[in-house]
């Protein structure tokens, strides 16, 4: 593989990228260690009998979560792997991320939380400001500021918007407007889907991971079902934007099964199921985005967004790889898994938390997709 090679990490850098990490109160932190043997496993479990996933050489930074009976836990190809502790020696200013996190914040305690689904987050508090993404049952934010009947509360990406106070369980009036929508049917209610160059065709997006399996952990403890769940509000947003009926097959931050997802997207007549993931890997110089597809009438589709993808962002192109994943085997319309960068890589991961990135990828998926159509 062509990544597996010398590379330098600069902790400087590091330092700098934790103070970019915004809290997420469920924040767990990842220790980075050096591999000091020659050859070191990665197993499927924390025991020498365990099937080996990889192997990490002399020299390799890895990122730890867990401990277990001696072992510690990774990530290996996007899965949980498992190395040998008294293999690693632990790499100097092995701080915290959250010593460094705690004094950038000045959050107040008070938080709110949606009590409806597809809820539109908007940039001022009246709904003539345009919605940048959507919200769902039992999602919670820091409440930042009230204005009227709306408040302010700060999202995941670092950024502010507003909700209906109505729709949370802080409501300042009884509102009789509703912005809510059904569940898996989210048209909303602020964009006209007429005319548009993707009007007609409904889009399944699947927000990977969620609820008890946060994906991968990267560099601050930062989880991937909440940089994927931001990433799909933007894409969501954009698709609608440009005429599509859009399904999404996680709608909060909850468990769902991979047959759920693929269920969800066989019970509509879905033009394109796309879902969305960030990689994570115990070398914290791999990096760049890849797209999967699995049977050959997907390939097309993989092939249309994931260059609509690598000319719209300036991470590494890993391309376009064949590979029989269930949630992509178990869909009937055409599909396609993207990996949209590494948050074990800091420059990645520094690019990946800017709505800036989250939108070029949404754009990216946008004109991916009406290439594709037409
Ligand atoms: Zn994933």
């Amino acid at each position: 593989m062509r990544f597996l090679r010398n590379f330098s990490f600069s902790i400087g850098f590091l330092l700098f990228l934790l103070l970019l990490i915004p809290t997420t109160g469920h924040a767990q932190e990842g220790q980075t260690y050096e591999v000091s043997s020659a050859v070191l496993n990665v197993r499927s479990e924390p025991s020498n009998n365990a099937e080996i996933l990889g192997l990490l050489s002399k020299g390799n930074n890895v990122m730890v979560f867990q401990e277990k009976y001696g072992w510690v836990q990774t990530y290996y190809g996007g899965q949980v792997g498992w190395i040998a502790k008294h293999h690693l020696i632990p790499t100097t200013n092995n701080q915290p991320a959250n010593d460094n996190v705690a004094t950038t914040t000045t959050q107040t305690l008070e938080s709110v939380t949606i009590t409806a689904n597809g809820v539109n987050i908007r940039t001022g508090p009246d709904t003539s400001y345009s919605s940048i993404g959507s919200t769902y049952a039992g999602d919670t934010y820091h409440l930042v500021a009230t204005e009227g009947d709306w408040h302010q509360v700060s999202l995941a990406n670092g950024s502010k918007g507003w909700v209906a106070s109505w729709l949370t369980d802080k409501a300042t009036t009884t509102g009789n407007t509703t912005q809510s929508t059904p569940v898996h049917t989210v048209d909303d209610d602020s964009t006209v889907n007429t005319g548009g160059s993707l009007a007609g065709y409904n889009i399944v997006i699947d927000p990977g991971h969620g609820g008890n399996d946060p994906g991968a952990i990267g560099l601050g403890g930062v989880y991937e079902k909440d940089l994927v769940s931001s990433t799909s509000d933007i894409v969501v947003q954009q698709l609608r934007d440009a005429g599509a009926d859009v399904i999404v097959t996680r709608l909060g931050d909850y468990y769902i099964s991979l047959d759920e997802r693929a269920q969800i997207s066989n019970s509509y007549n879905t033009d394109a199921f796309i879902s969305l993931h960030y990689n994570a890997f115990p070398i914290l110089g791999v990096q760049g985005v890849s797209t999967y597809y699995s049977s050959d009438t997907d390939h097309q589709l993989a092939q249309s967004v994931h260059s609509s993808l690598v000319s719209n962002v300036n991470l590494n192109n890993r391309g376009i790889i064949q590979e029989h994943y269930k949630v992509l085997r178990s869909t009937y319309a055409p599909s396609i898994l993207m990996e949209l960068g590494f948050i074990t890589n800091p420059y990645d991961l520094s690019m990946i938390q800017t709505s800036d990135y989250q939108y070029k990828v949404a754009q990216a998926i946008t004109n991916g997709l009406i290439n594709y159509f037409n």
